[in-house]
């Protein structure tokens, strides 16, 4: 992960072990996964047992951990790291900036 924003220079590490946080957004993604996973098995395979609930939770669990662990930093990062995405923000590096520039110091 990027310390600030390769575009923007944004910077990402908003404080000391913030991302721990992480963790928990994770978790709640991994909660959300289960509880979908569950009620679907519940309602369409009534007779299943805990094998089968096991054998289908757990490998979607296991091969989504990258994105998990990806999608847990974003959500920190949205939810508390008060962060506000500018869809208007214009990078200082790109060309359009410099005309903005060049026309903002003629005025
Ligand atoms: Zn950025």
């Amino acid at each position: 992960m990027h310390d600030s924003c390769p575009v923007c220079g944004q910077d990402l590490v908003i404080e000391l072990g913030f991302y721990w946080g992480a963790m928990y957004v994770g978790y709640a993604i991994n909660v959300a996964l289960i509880m979908i996973l569950s009620l679907i098995l519940f309602l369409g395979f009534p007779e299943a047992s805990v094998y089968v609930y096991l054998a289908v939770i757990i490998p979607p669990i296991v091969v989504l951990v990258p994105f998990n662990f990806r999608f847990g930093r974003i959500g920190m990062v949205y939810f508390f790291g008060s962060i506000k995405y500018d869809p208007d923000y214009v990078p200082l590096n790109q060309e359009g900036a410099k005309k903005g520039d060049a026309s903002a110091s003629s005025n």
